[in-house]
């Protein structure tokens, strides 16, 4: 329902996590069942996540009682679910089998059952009652082959029907979040030495107000000092650039 997204500069600092908080909090306007984030630490092979069913505050006491390590990276999300109990397992993010890849998403993956049975007749064993879970397990398999994130995304993205905003990070990529988008919605927002992402500017208005929106079927990478846009049939995209008037859109 609500999606953040955040890579900021080399330094591993508690940045990651409280920026993500704060946009999540922005976010629970829309509603919501549970929330989870995950964050990318560099030099490790496994991601650090959290998840929760109920409010952000219940998200914000696990938190406490058992603290993520400083990061680089992070995406955040809150779940209004449409496939799967609200609970725990069901909140995003979804993890790869080995845990180096997290994935957010908002929407519905209406051909889920049929990517679902290809992955389980793979071996793949599933964790949750979630449409989501697939495209962890299928952006994972395609980056195993590719060590492309960016590719790894827009090619799942193309294989999926339905609608979607979705968010990805790597174990191996401390310093890059990948969106995509189709149906549904996906902005940028570009601060100094950090990028970010969201379903909706009040995810990052408290840090800028410079953005950029996608377009449908795009393909975003930020990183701390970058942000590239290619369509799902690989294309170089210009997005344009905008400030926000947050009193109109307030
Ligand atoms: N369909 C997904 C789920 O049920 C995402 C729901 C959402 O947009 O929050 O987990």
């Amino acid at each position: 329902c609500g999606i953040v997204g955040y890579v900021g500069a080399q330094e591993v600092s508690g940045r990651p996590l409280e920026v993500v908080m704060g946009g999540l909090a922005r976010l629970e306007y829309r509603g919501y069942d549970s929330a989870g984030v995950a964050l990318v630490t560099p030099g490790q092979d496994e991601l650090a996540w959290a998840k929760k069913a109920g409010k952000l505050a219940n998200l914000a006491a696990e938190l406490d009682e058992r603290p993520l390590p400083p990061a680089t990276a992070a995406i955040g999300h809150t779940r209004w679910a449409t496939h799967g109990a609200p609970n725990d397992v069901n909140a995003h993010p979804h993890l790869s089998q080995d845990r180096s890849l997290a994935v957010i998403h908002n929407g519905i993956v209406e051909n889920f059952a049929q990517l679902r049975a290809e992955l389980v007749a793979d071996g793949v064993e599933m964790t949750s009652e979630t449409d989501t879970e697939v495209v962890a397990h299928l952006v994972a398999r395609r980056y195993h082959e590719t060590k492309d994130l960016t590719e790894a995304v827009r090619t799942v993205a193309q294989r999926l029907h339905g609608t979607f905003t979705v968010l990805a990070v790597h174990a191996d990529q401390p310093d890059t979040v990948v969106g995509a988008r189709h149906d549904s919605p996906l902005v940028v927002g570009l601060g100094e030495g950090e990028n970010y992402l969201g379903s909706d500017v009040a995810a990052f208005i408290a840090h800028t107000k410079e953005a950029m929106e996608l377009g449908q079927d795009q393909v975003v990478t930020i990183t701390p000092d970058s942000v590239e846009v290619v369509g799902f049939d690989g294309e170089r995209a210009e997005p344009k650039r905008y400030t926000v008037d947050w009193d109109a859109s307030a």
